[in-house]
């Protein structure tokens, strides 16, 4: 599979299975186990897996267009997969010794989804500093966690998950692990009715004395925190501002459609036609949009060819798609007005998704905390 076939599967997908049930999993909450279950056999889920692995071996500029066409469809689905893309990578840079190799030739395969479950209740948003701490069990450990969102919650087969090494001595010296799904006491801790990102299960989940083999430790004592900056930083925060474009052109297409179909019959003219400040509004959102491609390409670029510039590009990117998100889909709903308020287009929905974007870690304040501190020569942590 190159680029193009996979961004085309993509497409598919999100056209056949995303679009028309998107609306009703929203407002259910429901997860769709039929999203996963199409982007398996159209070998995405394996996407940047290497060849011998049976994967596609494709690049982070692949993954932001998959996720773009998903996202415009139905965000909720679009972060499962970004979650899932994001383990996937950290299961494959395991340490040698782990024994990684059956999950995953099961996710190359279309078998298998997976997850971070990093955020815990104690540090919130902080997840690079997760309070809970790990317990030895021989060459193994026992996990105690509160992990308080984990994205596919229920209906991941693995999670990957962070807590401190056992003789870790610093807040961020925490190692990941690999724990199935059906591991004993591992259990979804409560319900998930978000404002937005409704469908994608975002959970609370408990582990207790979850009993996890030294085969499926991930990462050396202590080096989570470097696995969590090194592989899966660049690569959420590019998914995540791939997302948060694929509901940009969302908002910009619902309102366009509107704009030519809403009609004020009086005048004999649709809104676009009678009304220069809609249209002037609607020329904001697709500034914006392009603006946010253009960042997202940059991004995928510095991933490709790394340089000195390329780490603050990664805070840079999902700071400004948040807030890029927030402003095309706030202007929407107004350029949609009622039609938008009383929910009688998707608008309003893309609308709620967008604002996840700036409340996923790390936050848009903790980026510019991180981006100012980089400019000043301060150290990040
Ligand atoms: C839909 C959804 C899915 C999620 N999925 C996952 C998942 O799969 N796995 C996972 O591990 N987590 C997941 N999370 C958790 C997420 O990444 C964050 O940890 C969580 O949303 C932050 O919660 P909080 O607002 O309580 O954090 P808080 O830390 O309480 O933040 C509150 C406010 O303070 C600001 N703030 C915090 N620290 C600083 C700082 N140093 N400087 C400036 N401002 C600061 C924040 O920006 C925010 O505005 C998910 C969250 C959502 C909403």
């Amino acid at each position: 599979m190159n680029h193009d076939a996979a961004v085309s599967n993509a497409k598919q997908i999100a056209d056949r299975v995303l679009s028309p049930a998107a609306r009703q999993n929203d407002k259910e909450g429901r997860f769709s186990v039929e999203a996963v279950e199409a982007l398996g056999p159209a070998g995405l889920l394996g996407l940047m897996l290497p060849t011998e692995l049976g994967g596609a071996a494709l690049g982070p500029r692949t993954f932001a267009a998959v996720l773009e066409a998903l996202a415009e469809a139905d965000a909720s689905v679009a972060m499962v997969y970004l979650m899932h893309i994001c383990a996937t990578a950290t299961i494959a840079a395991a340490r040698a010794g782990a024994t990684v190799k059956p999950t995953l030739g099961e996710i190359a395969a279309g078998r298998h989804l997976s997850t971070l479950a990093f955020s815990e209740a104690g540090s919130r948003s902080h997840f690079w500093a997760p309070v809970s701490r790990a317990r030895r069990n021989g060459a193994g450990v026992y996990l105690n966690a509160r992990k308080s969102w984990v994205t596919s919650a229920g209906h991941a087969q693995s999670y990957v998950v962070s807590s401190l090494a056992p003789e870790g001595k610093g807040p961020t010296d925490s190692t990941l692990y690999l724990v199935a799904a059906g591991a004993r006491g591992l259990s979804i801790a409560g319900p998930w009715d978000g404002l937005g990102l409704r469908a994608n299960a975002s959970a609370p989940m408990s582990l207790e004395d979850c009993e996890v083999p030294g085969s499926q430790q991930l990462t050396d004592d202590g080096a989570g925190f470097q696995a969590m900056l090194q592989v899966v930083l660049p690569l959420f925060n590019l998914g995540s501002a791939a997302v948060s474009l694929g509901l940009c052109r969302a908002a910009v297409a619902g309102t366009a459609t509107h704009l030519k179909t809403a009609r004020f019959e009086h005048l004999g003219q649709s809104l676009g036609e009678s009304l220069p400040t809609l249209r002037a509004q609607l020329a904001t959102m697709q500034i914006e949009t392009d603006g946010l491609a253009a960042r997202l390409d940059d991004l995928a670029g510095h991933l490709e060819r790394p340089r000195d510039t390329t780490m603050l590009r990664v805070l840079e990117c999902k700071a400004a798609a948040g807030d890029a998100a927030i402003a095309v889909t706030s202007t929407a709903m107004r350029v949609c007005g009622g039609a938008a308020f009383s929910r009688h287009m998707s608008v309003e929905r893309v609308f709620r998704d967008a604002h996840a974007g700036a409340v996923m870690a790390p936050t848009g304040d903790v980026l510019r905390e991180f981006i100012a501190k980089a400019v000043l020569g301060m150290p990040l942590f």
